[in-house]
């Protein structure tokens, strides 16, 4: 049988009462606090044992739901030829946060940011007939991206776990049935981390696709912004949200003709809007881009911003980068600033559906210091199609209707994603059909960051003195104090309870070490092991212990019934986190 427990002074938990100088966040102060971590350099951290036991216990859950809904597990090499990914053009396209470099032969390397090709190309050659699929493969395996601001410790980090799973399929239903059950499965594996976690609408990027989704962990700290409609029926990532709207779009001088106002200097949004004492949202923002071929002017509200991962889909995905000083200056006939719809020639304009029917606004004259207001956009420019290219605010209706849009900051733990045949057709995945004709298969792809997960639990979960392990993820159940290791009687009870907590195969931490106990308390707290047996002399000759969840009050428990009592304690807490399974 396995050991179930540990002694303190045989393991290394370097407990740490400062706060770390150069962590940022909660869950890394925390990390680093409770000894679960240390960095070795920028994004790059060694697990010491307790940070270990619990990743290790997150990855466990995700094998056991990942098999549930039929995925198997592989091990791709992180290692892989440039060539293949010069097959997808990912070569060129990831070549900023890839890691590349020659082998002694001079053959070009890359450490793999993800498995796409390298999963594809296995496929291809070991897979050929329908009778084969659906077929879904997850790895559990260390990533590398060479990310511009590695930061918050495991939350984005150079070197870093990932779950990454790909399926593949036959058609468009085996590929929707595919990503429904990784769907579930990540709502499993999530709530069995005891996280809670929102699932929003994801962008596809250039790659396109149908259906995204991110599973994000609510938090201050995230980095990305979310958009929920006040019900929660609508969710989206900031990137990817629509909203609809409820700004006027017909302002004072809408029935007059153009006028145009002299605006020396005045070249900002701000400064135009002060200038003529009016909102922001009354302002056309005419941004214009250079495509591969030609130019493009968008218009936006003066109050919101252009979406350029929307504008990549509308312009199907050509390179675009917004034009500089002098393409501005031929474009327009005036210097960056005054810039507007009316009179613009040879170009294509794009306006933002809240811009439909827009009249009374004020935009650039396309002539230096001059500003036009009374423009009516139907009527005074030639606006070639309105479409969804403006980031949506908090305050927009949702687009399903239900209630208004409200901001809140999330951290991204999953992302499934319906990949459709990109990766299949450039790396020559097909496979012959019922009718024995060749056909390309349907691929999903579906990320979770395992290390980003651990630290999202704590980011989630924790207190002023420490981390709140849900039971499942923490790195022991039980955490058994004796006080006074002077004591005979009370290292006896604490090692006959740990024996015996560990023959019920429940994982204990023993502080042995020769502390006194309010250090032992205080790093007990630090490192929010769900339940803890404290046995002090004064309570032990009044024949108790005491009993207390990392959340909850000290219960006094007689000395003989304390291994009952918490084998029970542990066994529901595991129950609730995890009600489908028995025991
Ligand atoms: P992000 O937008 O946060 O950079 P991504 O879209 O690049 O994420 P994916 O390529 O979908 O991420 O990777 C799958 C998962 O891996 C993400 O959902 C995230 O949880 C995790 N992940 C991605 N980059 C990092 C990183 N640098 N450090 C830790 N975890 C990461
Ligand atoms: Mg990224």
């Amino acid at each position: 049988m396995s050991k179930k427990f540990d002694r303190s002074s045989h393991i290394l938990v370097p407990t740490l009462k400062e706060i770390p100088q150069d962590a940022e966040i909660p869950s890394h102060k925390l990390m680093l606090r409770a000894g679960l971590i240390r960095k070795l350099s920028s994004g790059l951290y060694t697990f010491l044992p307790l940070g270990l036991r619990s990743l290790r216990k997150i990855m466990e859950i995700i094998r056991e739901e990942l098999n549930e809904v039929g995925a198997q597990e592989v091990l791709m090499p992180a290692m892989q030829p440039a060539d293949l990914w010069k097959k997808t053009g990912r070569y060129d396209s990831m070549k900023d946060v890839m890691y590349r470099f020659e082998d002694r032969q001079k053959r070009e390397m890359v450490l793999g940011p993800t498995h796409e090709e390298v999963i594809t190309e296995l496929v291809a050659h070991e897979i050929s007939s329908y009778r084969q699929l659906p077929a879904n493969f997850y790895q559990i395996q260390t990533k590398f991206r060479d990310e511009i601001r590695p930061r918050f410790g495991l939350m984005r980090a150079r070197e870093f776990m990932m779950k990454d799973a790909y399926s593949f399929d036959a058609d468009q239903d085996g590929v929707k049935k595919s990503y429904a059950g990784m769907y579930k499965a990540y709502e499993n594996i999530f709530a069995r981390c005891g996280l809670e976690t929102r699932v929003v609408e994801a962008d596809t990027g250039a790659i396109g696709g149908s259906d995204s989704h991110e599973f994000m962990v609510v938090a201050e700290a995230g980095e990305d912004v979310i958009l929920e409609s006040s019900d929660g029926s609508y969710a989206a990532n900031l990137e990817k949200a629509q909203g609809l709207s409820l700004f006027p779009r017909e302002f004072e001088g809408a029935e007059k003709p153009i006028e145009e106002v002299s605006t020396p200097d005045q070249k900002t949004i701000q400064e135009v809007a002060d200038f003529f004492q009016a909102e922001p949202c009354r302002l056309i923002k005419t941004l214009i881009y250079k495509l591969e071929e030609e130019t493009v002017a968008v218009l936006v509200p003066g109050n919101r911003d252009v979406n350029e991962l929307k504008l990549a889909k509308i312009v199907s995905g050509e390179d675009f980068e917004l034009a500089d000083d002098q393409t501005v200056m031929k474009v327009t006939g005036a210097p960056l600033g005054f810039a507007g719809p009316v009179g613009l020639k040879n170009v294509r304009i794009i306006a933002d559906n809240s811009l439909a029917r827009f009249r009374g606004g004020i935009t650039g004259a396309n002539k230096i210091d001059t500003h036009l207001i009374n423009v009516d956009l139907e009527r005074d420019a030639k606006v070639s199609s309105y479409e969804d290219v403006a980031f949506a605010l908090e305050g927009d209706n949702a687009p399903n209707g239900n209630g208004l849009l409200k901001a809140c900051r999330g951290i991204e733990v999953g992302h499934v994603f319906n990949l459709g045949t990109k990766y299949s057709e450039a790396l020559n995945a097909v496979f012959l059909d019922q009718n024995g004709k060749k056909q390309t298969m349907i691929m999903g792809c579906y990320g979770i960051g395992v290390t980003r997960t651990l630290q999202s639990v704590i980011e989630q979960l924790h207190d002023d003195e420490g981390i709140v392990w849900p039971i499942s993820v923490a790195p022991y159940e039980v955490h058994v104090l004796p006080l006074n290791v002077k004591s005979e009687a009370s290292v006896e009870v604490a090692e006959t309870l740990t024996h015996a907590l560990a023959d019920a195969g429940i994982e204990v931490l023993l502080d042995d070490r020769k502390e006194r106990p309010g250090v032992k308390f205080k790093d007990s707290d630090l490192l929010g092991i769900p339940f803890r047996v404290a046995i002090g002399d004064r309570s032990l000759e009044r024949g108790v212990l005491e009993v207390k969840a990392r959340n909850a009050d000290v219960v006094e428990i007689a000395v003989h019934d304390v291994a009952e009592y918490v084998i029970k304690a542990v066994e529901q807490a595991h129950q609730n986190l995890n009600p489908n399974k028995e025991g």
